[in-house]
């Protein structure tokens, strides 16, 4: 089989450089050899009551492996802070790879949400926010979380959060309610960067949140419970309700200043975007060796015949193949879009990506699932567990619909200009038909 940089889709492979195609097979062999074997013993070593939420040996071996062959911070485009130095479509490649493997991302150190928060610290933490916090979360020594998501808002709208963050003298007191933090069950996890509200009143809606630094371990913070997805519990991250009950931090926490919460939140996410979408296009593609392997297993064959014989699974092989390179194609896209300009004027193809790739992946999965009869929907294959976790894609970080209507709300924008160019061309046919002497064959359309 051809390696991971010659598998490179022709229309983006003269913009990744011999040094990004050298480290993406090294990753690819890294997932193939190390962390694919490694995932169930992860999982097992994860046990059951007070272990769950401890930290699996065999994640520290992981880590030292990918250390030593040089597989770290991959997801950092600047060389600043040890950065990899690899553009966003380069590192989108690798997330490709790492997507296929529940352990992979933590094991080189690129791992969400640690990988947005180490970018919001490199680009807008003060020298002492980036020596405490980024330092320890680029050597991978601590981990972090953020904390946006309330029970009691429609929170896809972030002008609702209403966690409250006054200041005090020389600190800033918090008080709210958050949930679905997720990697607050992790023992590691020693920081929050929570987006709150300063100004409540202030006449700007985006100009009303900041953002702050808050140590998990501050008085004041409750863990509420452990939410599940689907049922699984996500343990050693999981995903948290947290009450925050005067919780103070000192004021210098705050990142870049009052009324800036927005700003370093938008900042923040189109990256990270695309780094989720190539992950689930990694999983797609797992998901789909996994049905070519059921699909040829000898001991497997209802009524006589291999299910890769079936006209109906060998469509299955086809459609998944043409949607998981269409898909690619579109999320290389954006990435590419990123680096020619940056995520602001990257929207609409970011957009696109998120929106796209879970819906593909999922109905790969699906299939795959489907091939598999009743073991593809138990734990004896990894693909229950893919399902539930990419079905959450299409929630977390904004809600399909709401990116929806962004990206409908762009495209109406053009519609005077579809209006003139059709009535020119309207005017043209019409004029045509008079110089001709043609007959109509029914009215012209009405505009
Ligand atoms: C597994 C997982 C991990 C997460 N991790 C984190 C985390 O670490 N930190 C964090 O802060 N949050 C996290 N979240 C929360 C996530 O970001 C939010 O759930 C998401 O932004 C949606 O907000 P909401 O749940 O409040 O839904 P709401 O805002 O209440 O939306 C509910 C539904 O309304 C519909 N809707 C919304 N907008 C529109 C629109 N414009 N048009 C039509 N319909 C619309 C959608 O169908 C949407 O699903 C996580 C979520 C999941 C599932």
């Amino acid at each position: 089989m051809p390696t991971a940089s010659e598998r490179i889709p022709a229309a983006v492979r003269p913009l990744v450089s011999e040094r990004a195609r050298k480290t993406l097979d090294l990753v690819e062999k890294f997932v193939n050899e190390e962390c694919l074997p490694a995932d169930p013993v992860y999982h097992a070593q994860l046990g059951t009551g007070a272990t769950r939420w401890t930290y699996p040996p065999i994640m520290t071996e992981l880590k030292t492996k990918a250390r030593s062959l040089g597989l770290w911070n991959q997801f950092l485009a600047g060389h600043e802070h040890g950065g990899a130095g690899f553009t966003n479509l380069e590192y989108g490649l690798m997330c490709e790879q790492l997507g296929r493997s529940r352990t992979a991302s933590e094991a080189t150190n690129n791992a969400a949400p640690d990988t947005g928060n180490m970018e919001l610290l490199a680009k807008y933490g003060s020298e002492a926010q980036k020596k405490r916090w980024l330092g320890p979360l680029l050597e991978g020594e601590i981990r972090s979380c953020y904390v946006m998501t309330e029970p009691d808002t429609a929170s896809s709208d972030a002008t609702n959060v209403q966690l409250s963050i006054k200041r005090e003298g020389n600190e800033y007191v918090l008080n709210g309610q958050k949930w679905w933090i997720s990697g607050a069950g992790d023992p590691r996890c020693k920081v929050y960067i929570v987006l709150g509200k300063t100004d409540p009143n202030h006449a700007d809606k985006y100009k009303q949140q900041s953002i702050i630094i808050v140590p998990s371990d501050s008085p004041g913070i409750e863990v509420k419970r452990m939410l599940s997805v689907y049922g699984y519990d996500d343990a050693p991250h999981g995903h948290a309700h947290l009450i925050f009950r005067n919780v103070r931090v000192p004021a210098e926490n705050i990142v870049l200043g009052e009324g800036r919460g927005f700003e370093v939140m938008q900042g923040r996410m189109g990256p990270g975007r695309i780094h989720h979408a190539m992950r689930s296009i990694g999983a797609a593609e797992e998901a789909l060796r996994w049905l070519l392997t059921r699909a040829n297993a000898p001991h497997k064959q209802p009524f006589g015949k291999q299910l890769s014989e079936q006209g109906v699974i060998l469509q299955w092989m086809a459609k998944s193949r043409i949607e998981i390179d269409a898909a690619r194609l579109i999320v290389l896209n954006a990435a590419a879009a990123i680096d020619a300009g940056n995520a602001k004027t990257a929207l609409v193809e970011i957009a696109q990506a998120k929106i796209l790739v879970p819906n593909m992946a999922l109905d790969v999965i699906d299939r795959a699932v489907q091939t598999h009869g009743a073991e593809g929907i138990c734990q004896d294959t990894p693909l229950a567990y893919m399902w539930a976790q990419v079905r959450t894609v299409r929630i977390a970080d904004g809600p399909d619909e709401a990116h929806l209507e962004q990206l409908g709300k762009k495209e109406n924008k053009k519609a005077a200009e579809a209006r003139d160019l059709i009535q020119r061309q309207v005017e043209k046919t019409d004029a045509l038909f008079k110089k001709y002497g043609t007959k109509e064959l029914g009215p012209c359309p009405r505009l």
